[in-house]
């Protein structure tokens, strides 16, 4: 008998009429001779209204009282799913992150797992019930409600397969699986069959959201392959797992897209020893995240410093900067939004050369200007104009030759 994680993303929770479709599906995958673990998502939306509702109370909400608030849209679709299992004949029993047995670290609205008990999940298995965990949560060892980051469902299920020693990790979403390029974006886009765990994470944290980066970070970390592929489909989907010969021959395997990211650029720094260190030490004591930095050739005795960071987190970052700038005598702080990124990945970067070259060149036939690169072994990434970045995504896709 075989051990299967099965989550199914906010989209395939969206309606009671989904809800029985996938209580369908786990039933269906427990007959077939399998114990099945169940992890939901909140109904598609429900997160985000109720992070809206919370606004509409307080400008500054406490993330202990957000975590509580964010928690019980999880909490909802597993008691329907586990009700929806029942009514069709089944047995089926929800469980919070709580009652799951995921043990987090305090850190309210990103918590990070610390352990899982997967003992009572594992005795009701035994006693033939589909189980079915609300997703995206935990609890402190002191019984206190976490959850953890957005798209944090995928990182249930990827340490629940991995506690459980589980045969299968199946993530069920509304695509048929990690496209080269975000379909939505690319309709030319096409499934990708087999990726490798390390080209997953740069995906997903460049921006293709369709698996949580954290998640992959995760299954990276303790061998967790996973399956992606479509709720409501039975085609094969995408195969994440430790890298394979053979896999390098492929060059680029996927592009990615970040939008709604800000350029900040403080002039005149000092060119000594001690500034960087000042400016950026400020930023991650404030718990910001920021992303490419690149400091100018110096001149004359100073130098400019520009990062990109997500709009979100350039208006949590408030006036700190120009406190910095004063403290340290550099210039001024310009800020910019409209600002977007896009990421070319693949394995195969590490021993082919020419990639930067055309994905430059393929920019420049559009007369799209690059204002910043970063780069890692298996990533070349840009910033770019927003409003330039569907044209950047369509051109660099078909450069690759990722349509064919
Ligand atoms: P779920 O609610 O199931 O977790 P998400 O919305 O988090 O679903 O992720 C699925 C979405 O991810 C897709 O609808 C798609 O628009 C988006 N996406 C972004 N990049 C990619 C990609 N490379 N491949 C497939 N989907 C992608
Ligand atoms: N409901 C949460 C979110 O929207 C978690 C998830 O869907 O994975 O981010
Ligand atoms: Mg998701």
């Amino acid at each position: 008998m075989s051990l299967i994680v099965q989550k199914y993303g906010g989209t395939s929770m969206g309606d009671p009429q989904r809800i029985k479709v996938v209580a369908e599906r786990l039933l269906q995958t427990q007959r077939q001779g399998n114990s099945v673990v169940g992890v939901v998502s909140a109904m598609s939306g429900v997160t985000d209204s109720l992070l809206r509702l919370a606004k509409e109370v307080s400008s500054k909400p406490l993330e202990r009282e957000l975590d509580m608030l964010l928690a019980t849209g999880e909490q909802t679709t597993s008691a329907l799913t586990a009700m929806a299992i029942e009514a069709l004949g089944g047995r089926a029993i929800s469980m919070t992150g709580a009652q799951a047995g995921i043990v987090t670290n305090t850190f309210y609205t990103k918590a990070k797992i610390n352990r899982i008990f997967p003992q009572q999940i594992l005795s009701f298995l035994h006693e033939g019930f589909i189980v079915i965990v609300a997703g995206f949560q935990g609890e402190t060892s002191e019984g206190e409600i976490t959850t953890l980051g957005r798209g944090g469902s995928d990182l249930t299920a990827i340490a629940l397969a991995s506690a459980l020693q589980a045969h299968e990790c199946q993530i069920f979403t509304d695509v048929d699986g990690v496209f080269t390029c975000d379909p939505r974006l690319v309709p030319q886009a096409k499934k990708i069959d087999l990726l490798a765990y390390e080209e997953m994470l740069e995906m997903a944290s460049s921006g293709s959201k369709v698996m949580q980066s954290r998640a992959v970070e995760f299954a990276k970390k303790f061998n967790v392959p996973f399956e992606v592929g479509h709720s409501f489909k039975t085609i094969p989907g995408t195969r994440v797992q430790e890298e394979s010969p053979g896999m390098e021959q492929v060059v680029v395997r996927g592009i990615s897209v970040e939008r709604n990211q800000a350029k900040v650029t403080i002039t005149n720094v000092p060119d000594h020893p001690g500034y960087a260190a000042s400016i950026f030490s400020a930023i991650a004591e404030a718990h910001l995240i920021i992303d490419v930095i690149v400091q100018d050739v110096s001149a004359y005795g100073t130098t400019n410093i520009s990062f990109t960071l997500s709009n979100e987190e350039l208006d949590k970052m408030g006036d700190l900067l120009e406190q910095i700038v004063q403290s340290i005598g550099a210039g001024e702080v310009r800020k910019e939004s409209g600002i977007a990124k896009l990421s070319v990945v693949g394995i195969g970067m590490r021993t082919h050369s020419g990639v930067a070259a055309k994905l430059f060149e393929c920019l420049a036939q559009g007369g799209i200007n690059i204002q910043m690169i970063s780069t890692s072994e298996i990533k070349i990434a840009v910033i770019i104009d927003e409003k330039n970045i569907q044209q950047a995504a369509e051109l660099t896709h078909q450069a690759f030759g990722l349509d064919q």
